[in-house]
């Protein structure tokens, strides 16, 4: 990733590609403590428009304050920070990766507190699950690895240090020879994948894990909007493993993963064992907001002009 041309916005500036550099002994590279987002901008018919950009910005200054980091720019910095990127790269549509974290000034537990550095770099990025997995649905596993407990890490930050456990148990599924990883709880119950939320569909209504689980995730708020819209019932509620094996669709949604149609979990099908009709109206929906072409949903696009 770290060859190449373009520009990314390190503490305010615009800055070679190759340049965008930090010390081996950064304090975050020690001990994972950062906070970052992922964002998406979609190309429309008015050029690049950001997906709910207000919104990833309160997340990562929420996951700065809770993990006790003070960023060093305002909310207003950091949105013009993504349409700079947009620019600086001629890009059409991509995905962003903000993230602050500790620099190198300090290498003790407790990190330098003025020594945070913030970046945003955009990169063009496809469908992260696949475009066959977008459309015919990936096989998942219920993963060995325990999902994060309210009082360790905090589930409501999208912090550095928490992926550890996501990149174990995702790596755990594909040596399986699976797509993704299905967490579960300390309780065990179903939780989230390990970049993204889930939802079963079951008898026509909606199911997806309560909030004391799982990241706040954007794309889960959009598909919450959109199944209302719908006219389906949406309950926020535990889901037990087994519930899923026989719910009528289940899938993952994401910056990422956008709507992502689940198949299999742990060898069993699920409902007719591809795309079901309610995830493809969703994800329908989904792309027609993030794309533009609903205007009653405009106000969650940032356009680039
Ligand atoms: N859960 C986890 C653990 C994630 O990393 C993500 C991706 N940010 C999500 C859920 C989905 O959140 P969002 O829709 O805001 O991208």
């Amino acid at each position: 990733m770290d060859d190449r041309d373009g520009k990314i916005w390190v503490n305010g500036e615009l800055t070679e590609w190759r340049e965008a550099k930090t010390h081996v002994l950064s304090h975050t590279l020690h001990y994972g403590m950062g906070v970052f987002e992922g964002v998406r901008a979609y190309e429309t018919a008015e050029g690049p428009a950001i997906f709910r950009l207000q919104e990833h910005t309160d997340r990562l200054f929420n996951s700065a304050k809770i993990t006790g980091m003070t960023l060093p720019f305002s909310k207003e910095a950091v949105n013009q920070a993504h349409i700079d990127v947009v620019k600086a790269n001629n890009l059409h549509s991509c995905y962003f990766r903000p993230m602050a974290f500790y620099g190198s000034a300090k290498l003790g537990i407790a990190p330098k507190a003025d020594d945070v550095q913030l970046i945003v770099a955009a990169w063009p990025w496809g469908a992260y699950l696949g475009e066959e997995g977008i459309k015919r649905g990936i096989r998942c596993k219920i993963s060995s690895f325990t999902r994060h407990h309210p009082n360790i890490t905090m589930i409501k930050a999208k912090a550095n240090g928490n992926y550890m456990n996501s990149i174990m148990a995702n790596s755990e599924a594909h040596q399986g020879g699976y797509d993704e990883a299905i967490l579960l709880d300390a309780q065990g119950y179903v939780a989230e994948g390990s970049g993204e939320n889930i939802f079963a569909v079951k008898d026509g209504a909606l199911y997806t894990p309560a909030l004391d689980v799982a990241l706040d995730g954007i794309t889960r708020r959009t598909v919450i909007a959109i199944a209302k819209e719908m006219g389906l019932e949406v309950f926020e509620k535990r889901i037990t493993r087994d519930e899923l094996y026989i719910a009528d669709e289940v899938f993952f949604t994401g910056t990422a993963a956008e709507v992502t149609p689940i198949r299999e979990i742990d060898n069993r099908e699920i409902g007719i064992g591809e795309r079901g009709p309610i995830t493809a109206e969703i994800q329908q929906r989904f792309f027609d907001i993030v794309q533009g072409k609903n205007p009653q949903y405009r106000h969650w696009l940032t356009y680039v002009k």
